[in-house]
């Protein structure tokens, strides 16, 4: 029995042998295809194309003769599974059967062959071909089943590859991220311990008696300088821990480009000079002919930051800074002859606690987080910190910002400073509950001229508020043991609208500026408070 009907490839060179035997399959095969070709090469190219499911072939031909194309065949896996009959009139030549059964032939007839026995063989060929395709079909099953399951495990493991690549670099990072935390630690014990030596230090020699005047003025700027160096490294962990949670606002308004220019020059002139350094302020163009509209306090933080790093880094020769007009944008710049910056470690110095020096041979101070939180400022801005460096030659950092000029020249940028301040009359209210702040603020106060009244805490304030109706100003600490300096600022504001008060705060977030005016203080003061920005801001405010 035959599952489907079968298609028969019959190769012989002669067109009757063809004919008859495709009567002969006709009738005894119903439905039988058959496929004829009249020599061997025609023969390959149809078993290629039509799928034959048995192949009778001729052993005598012209050219490529039956042995070869059996030969040829059973060689090419597309069609080696095809059974091939030989077919030969030589009946008595037994080398050539044996030498078509070596060919690869599965059977053999010999011509002229019985009608009935060639049915009867095709039919048993038929049935080998359809356990063959049975087999291939299943072999070839197996093999995508096989490739199927390969390209899984390819890809299972080009994943674990690549979560073993991401662990490394988490882990990487981890033990970087410790690394820093561990130098930065130290740095920071460092940099804290170091002016507090000076502080207490300094603060010991000065109970002496002893002393002459220049000695102690001398000693009172130690420590006042160290007192700055200490509230710089408290401002970079604010700024920083600020940058972190990206609360970091531009605070934007006029200023003139060219005080503050100015200003940062006059500031490190000293510093320089004893460096013995030679400085260059670049303006291109020279002056600004407007104001320009940006936030100041941060642009100076970062010049002031570059800046003090180019002196930092530089034993001798020439520290230039400015800014150029670049059509709409402003590049800032400063440029050193210090000990450069290695290629491998310019990308890094802009991460947090990233110095090129560790360890204890450290020759420079500083903390690490000036770069870092410079880059957050500028790109806040519009811009983005760029460096160029040449080892044992110098360094050359900028940056560019969009220009934004303010409409009106602005003059009130001059220092409010004239003549000598004097609030003799004046009747002020300090609010603080902190006994040195307060001692410190009584000294300043007493000194412009203030008559001082003082409460410790919100209850005692408006009390005092109460009793004393010549009150003409307030400082007002807005971190009280009883009741919030706002609410005090709120109830005060209510019963006498025109009362300036000043806010006093050692919050020096972002935010705490804005709190203090939504309750109505006119000015704003972060401690510490230092004597002349008191005296100006009182005195701007003074009826
Ligand atoms: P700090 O100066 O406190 O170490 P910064 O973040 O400002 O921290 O700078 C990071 C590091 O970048 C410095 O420690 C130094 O190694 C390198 N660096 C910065 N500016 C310069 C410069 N002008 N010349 C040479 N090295 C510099």
């Amino acid at each position: 029995m035959m599952g489907k009907i079968p298609a028969i490839l019959v190769i012989d060179d002669n067109p009757d042998n063809l004919t008859s035997i495709k009567a002969v399959l006709a009738d005894s095969i119903q439905g039988v295809k058959v496929l004829t070709a009249l020599d061997g090469e025609t023969g390959i190219d149809l078993a290629l194309s039509g799928n034959p499911d048995v192949i009778l072939l001729d052993i005598i031909m012209p050219g490529v003769d039956g042995l070869s194309v059996c030969r040829q065949m059973k060689q090419d896996e597309r069609v080696s599974h095809i059974p091939v009959i030989m077919l030969t009139a030589l009946k008595t030549n037994r080398d050539i059967r044996i030498k078509a059964l070596e060919a690869g032939a599965e059977a053999f007839l010999t011509k002229p062959f019985d009608e009935i026995e060639l049915i009867a063989q095709l039919k048993a060929m038929v049935r080998i071909k359809e356990l063959a395709d049975m087999q291939r079909a299943e072999k070839s099953k197996l093999s995508s089943m096989v490739l199927a399951r390969t390209l899984d495990l390819e890809k299972e493991l080009a994943e674990h590859r690549k979560a073993k690549e991401e662990l490394i670099v988490a882990k990487n990072k981890a033990e970087e991220s410790d690394r820093l935390k561990s130098a930065f630690l130290a740095n920071m014990s460092h940099e804290i311990r170091t002016p507090m030596n000076g502080i207490i230090g300094f603060s010991e020699l000065l109970k002496e008696t002893n002393l002459d005047t220049d000695e102690r003025d001398r000693y009172v700027k130690i420590i006042n300088d160290n007192c700055q160096q200490l509230l710089h490294i408290i401002n970079d962990i604010i700024d920083i821990s600020k940058i972190e949670s990206g609360l970091v606002e531009l605070d934007t308004a006029g200023f003139s480009l060219d005080m503050m220019m100015d200003s940062l020059a006059g500031n490190c002139q000293k510093e320089v000079s004893l460096k013995g350094l030679e400085m260059i302020l670049s303006k291109e163009p020279a002056s600004l002919a407007y104001d320009i509209i940006a936030d100041q306090t941060k642009l100076r933080q970062v010049m002031d930051n570059l800046l003090s790093n180019a002196i930092k880094f530089t034993k001798e020769g020439t520290i230039e800074f400015g800014y150029k007009l670049k059509k709409d944008k402003l590049e800032f710049f400063t440029k050193d002859t210090g000990i450069g910056i290695p290629e491998q470690y310019r990308e890094a110095i802009f991460n947090r606690f990233w110095q090129v020096e560790t360890g204890l041979a450290r020759q420079y101070g500083g903390n690490g987080l000036g770069l870092s939180i410079s880059n957050a400022f500028v790109k806040a801005m519009g811009g983005e910190i760029v460096v160029e460096s040449t080892p044992g030659l110098g360094s050359r950092f900028s940056f560019s910002i969009p220009l934004a000029r303010s409409d009106k020249k602005k003059c009130d940028d001059a220092v409010h400073e004239t003549a000598p301040l004097d609030f003799s009359g004046t009747t002020i209210l300090v609010v603080e509950d902190e006994p040195d702040n307060f001692s410190l603020m009584n000294i300043f106060l007493e000194r412009l001229g203030f008559h001082v009244e003082h409460a410790w805490d919100g209850k005692e304030a408006m009390q005092i508020f109460h009793e004393q109706t010549n009150i003409s100003m307030v400082l007002m600490d807005f971190k009280l043991p009883d009741i919030p300096g706002q609410e005090i600022t709120r109830m005060m504001l209510t019963l006498r609208p025109d009362l300036p008060v000043i806010a006093t705060t050692a919050y020096a977030m972002h935010g705490d500026r804005e709190k203090t005016f939504q309750a109505g203080c006119v000015g704003y003061l972060a401690k510490p408070i230092r004597f002349k920005e008191l005296a100006d801001t009182l005195n701007r405010f003074r009826k």
